[in-house]
């Protein structure tokens, strides 16, 4: 019988994560590279450190915990996900998986098991993209997505690039961002949704995700005095904005219940009381199960933007940064995953991400797979976000069982 998780020991250390950048209503906000997020990193690795995990960083930031393994030149495998938030995080988004990582290694080294293959615990770097963009940005660079001068030369909304915060942070590694040698690579996170609980499933075997198509728009009209500017000769860019902004959220509604679109961000130039605006920039996204229905949908927001620019007389700009998905995970660690589940006598339902994960950068690389925990109420991005110990918990075990069935406990080949 495979050791048992200590769950308390678990829970006890994401609550200590969650201290680091509080927030007054109970959640964390932990901006990538910020000073709370190197605290966090601080706090992991030396827990890491007591297990005698050998740390590797890359020059992008991402943290490499290594647990050697019996048989050397076995490739490793791998699990984690990531310790930064969004501003209004909570405590279990990326948390719970990067500490699920490190449970599994704490409760073999209890019961005093070494795995064959070496085990690689990760926590990747600015996967939220709430400061810079894009998301998933240690993992994209990691996987050759993103070239790393261009993510370093990326800034912030107050203009400190990547590779400033990297180095005021002390979190630029040395390594080379790159593939790892991995056999297999396994996430645990929240499910960030309702439909687990809806339907009393313990565990989410994530058999897929989305397809995502990110923007930043750029709206540009005409600077002129909100007095004496009759309202026929305006070119108002933030009037504009908030007619895109509604285009967008009628995209996602009609969408529904396979598709998502959002309007999250937006920045609006000379910003004065007594200026019409001249420039707003606005970032969305549109999303859906089907590629060719994401497709369709950044079709229709084309159509809106040239209506409303035609009408206002501004000019959008469109820049089509990034993509993610669809992915479809690996079928073998699905199965094997829905397997240790029901070792434990848990239920699991298939799912498909809504949300962008690291793990969709990974899956082309190496044989990958997620699972979910339950997320109460399906709330998410906000600091009522909550997984009780015992979800956590159980969805720990089926990882640890999983990484034990991959790595084996046999003396070599
Ligand atoms: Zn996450």
């Amino acid at each position: 019988m495979n050791p048992t998780i200590n769950a308390d020991r678990l829970w006890q250390s994401i609550m200590d994560i969650a201290e680091i950048g509080p927030t007054p209503e109970g959640g964390s906000r932990r901006l990538a590279l910020t000073a709370e997020d190197a605290a966090a990193r601080t706090l992991f690795l030396r827990w890491c450190q007591a297990l005698g995990l050998h740390h590797q960083q890359d020059a992008i930031g991402n943290m490499f915990l290594h647990r050697t393994g019996i048989d050397m030149a076995t490739p490793a495998v791998a699990f984690g996900s990531h310790l930064d938030t969004v501003p209004t995080g909570g405590r279990f988004d990326g948390v719970a998986g990067v500490l699920a990582g490190l449970g599994v290694i704490r409760t073999l080294d209890d019961a005093g098991i070494r795995t064959r293959a070496p085990l690689e615990l990760v926590n990747w770097m600015n996967e939220e993209g709430s400061r810079f963009r894009p998301a998933m940005m240690g993992s994209r660079v990691a996987a050759g997505e993103l070239p790393l001068d261009v993510a370093l030369a990326m800034t912030d909304d107050d203009g400190v690039s990547v590779a400033q915060a990297l180095a005021d942070s002390g979190q630029a590694g040395s390594l080379t961002p790159a593939p790892r040698d991995w056999s297999a690579w396994l996430e645990l996170h929240i499910e960030q949704g309702p439909v687990m609980e809806a339907t009393g499933a313990d565990i989410g075997i994530v058999v897929g995700t989305m397809h995502a198509r990110y923007f930043q728009l750029a709206i540009t009209g005409e600077p002129s005095h909100v007095g004496p500017t009759e309202m026929n000769r305006r070119h108002d860019s933030l009037a504009a904005a908030a007619e895109v902004i509604l285009a967008v959220e009628r995209i996602g509604l009609t969408a529904e219940p396979f598709g998502r679109a959002s309007a999250s961000w937006i920045e609006n130039i000379p910003n004065a009381r007594g200026n019409v605006p001249h420039i707003t920039r606005l970032h969305c996204d549109v999303r859906h199960n089907s590629a060719d229905e994401a497709v369709a949908m950044e079709a229709s927001l084309r159509r809106a933007l040239s209506d409303i620019a035609r009408r206002r007389g501004v000019r959008i700009d469109v820049d089509p940064y990034a993509t993610f998905g669809p992915i479809v995970f690996d079928t073998k660690l699905g199965a094997l995953l829905r397997g240790k589940a029901a070792g434990r006598q848990l239920s699991t339902r298939d799912m498909i991400a809504a949300a962008g994960h690291d793990s969709v950068l990974m899956a082309p690389l190496v044989p990958s797979a997620m699972l979910f925990v339950p997320s109460v109420a399906g709330i998410t991005h906000n600091p009522k976000e909550y997984s009780t110990k015992e979800q956590i918990a159980r969805g720990t075990q089926v990882l640890l069982d999983a990484v034990l069935e991959l790595a084996g406990t046999g003396a070599g080949p």
